[in-house]
């Protein structure tokens, strides 16, 4: 039945008709207005995917930035009412426009072991080559080096969120911030004498001048990461949760990578990888695990319960031979699931892309299930789920008035992506790093049509080449 429309509701739509309809009044300074329609940047033409709690995504669309805020998000058809008066735009059309994608296991500066050795047993590898060289070239301005490589690598393939667990990691806490991505950045301590501490005690010092020193930083999220549960004392995890809480930091780490793992931890400890940490009282929500490949249902159901969050690594787990995840299960059970690329020397790349593109067909072809981990699905976990992981899904993830303006701009016109039926399933099965054309991060803009705008690319590769022959010496050595 239709409702008679009251004198009263009459009187304030004429109000607000007045109001609106003044362009005059709509662009005084007086206008109380002025503040919401000034922003300092518009996306505007482009297929908005959202990735949003119902996965809206406006065909053509627009986004609104002020500072480092997305203030609004709708159907560019909306634009004209808004009355958005910008300082920049973005033209998209032919494009999409997607929330940053999230990385939620890297180490950084192995960009410059980047195919260093390949296609061996993971102790030869580690031992004949990555330790060794590791010993003798790692060093802070290293590290700063390899994290400008891979920090730029990053932006021109679309992520804008990183988790990392390497040495000196406040060196890389500097590029990063210099370069304008956001990272949540742990400082790897092990117990054995590593490139930037040689004792636990010298790393618990180091690693809480570095937390001091970021804690509560726009971008970065200081972090604290012990290496694996077989190459860090039980007594060492405790003290590593001891110094989480008082700081109030998340604690990175490997966890179930290999059958080996298993082995050894069931030898040490009479019990299974993820076990041994529940019992130790590592998992929580402050813990964020990669890999978690050799878990079974017991311990996906305590890892949900403590609301730990995964990162999962599909091509490292596959050249590596570590064996596949469950991953069907653990999004049935809704567990904190992102991806992450690994460090370039057991993955060459640094591409979400791939890492999207593998996750969605590894586990259809060890289930022999074809509708397993879906192309929505794969999305998910490098946008919104990785965020989850990270426990920053209020901050980031998808695109949504007041969360931060993470995104990234994807061309859609090139020759891998025509025709075009079903822009997700291109994103996750055709779309490549290289299709990226603008990175956005916290309002800033990192990347305008493929130009690097906070990093010399050539320089950063110049100074890539001249490790590389000192890396390829070192071993010779
Ligand atoms: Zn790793």
């Amino acid at each position: 039945m239709k409702k008679p429309i009251g004198l009263s509701s009459v009187i304030g739509l004429f109000i607000c008709l007045m109001i609106i309809g003044d362009p005059e009044r709509r662009r005084s300074g007086s206008n109380v207005d002025a503040a919401s329609i000034d922003v300092d940047l518009l996306i505007v033409g482009g297929a908005v995917v959202t990735m949003n709690g119902d996965r809206r995504v406006f065909e053509n669309g627009f986004v609104a930035i002020r500072g480092a805020d997305i203030v609004d998000v709708g159907a560019a058809s909306e634009l004209k009412a808004k009355g958005y008066r910008q300082k920049r735009m973005i033209d998209a059309r032919g494009k999409a426009i997607l929330p940053g994608l999230v990385n939620t296991h890297t180490h950084i500066p192995m960009t410059l072991f980047r195919g260093i050795a390949d296609d061996l047993d993971l102790q030869d590898w580690l031992t004949k080559y990555i330790f060794p060289a590791e010993a003798k070239n790692v060093t802070r301005d290293f590290v700063a080096a390899g994290t400008r490589l891979g920090l730029a690598e990053m932006i021109r393939g679309g992520t804008t969120t990183y988790a990392d667990m390497y040495y000196f990691e406040d060196a890389i806490a500097e590029e990063t911030k210099k370069a304008g991505l956001r990272g949540v950045l742990g400082e790897t301590v092990i117990d054995f004498p590593a490139p930037d501490n040689k004792t636990w005690e010298a790393a618990l010092s180091f690693t809480e001048s570095f937390v001091k020193r970021w804690k509560g930083d726009s971008l970065v999220m200081p972090a604290i990461a012990p290496h694996a549960p077989y190459t860090v004392s039980e007594e060492h995890l405790k003290a590593v949760k001891a110094f989480a809480e008082k700081h109030d930091v998340p604690i990175l780490t490997h966890l179930a990578e290999a059958p080996s793992e298993t082995k050894a931890i069931s030898e040490k400890r009479n019990t299974r990888p993820a076990l041994y940490l529940e019992k130790i009282g590592l998992l929580s929500r402050r813990l964020l695990a990669a890999h978690v490949v050799h878990v079974n249902e017991e311990e996906m159901e305590i890892l949900k319960e403590r609301e730990v969050g995964v990162a999962h690594c599909p091509q490292s787990n596959m050249k590596l031979s570590s064996g596949a995840a469950p991953i069907p299960r653990m999004l049935e059970l809704s567990l904190r699931l992102g991806l992450g690329t690994d460090g370039a020397a057991s993955n060459h790349d640094l591409s979400m892309w791939e890492e999207m593109d593998t996750a969605a067909k590894l586990h259809k072809l060890v289930t022999m299930n074809p509708t397993v981990v879906t192309a929505e699905q794969a999305l998910e976990m490098a946008t919104i789920g990785g965020a989850r992981a990270l426990h920053m899904e209020k901050e980031i993830g998808s695109l949504e008035a007041g969360k931060r303006a993470d995104l990234i701009v994807v061309d859609l016109g090139a020759t891998h992506l025509t025709p075009m039926y079903n822009l997700r399933s291109h994103l996750v099965y055709a779309a490549k790093a290289s299709d990226v054309t603008d990175t956005i991060v916290n309002g800033r803009v990192l990347m305008r049509d493929r130009r690097l705008l906070t990093l010399n690319e050539e320089a950063v590769k110049t100074a890539a080449r001249r490790y590389q022959k000192q890396v390829g010496e070192s071993l010779r050595n």
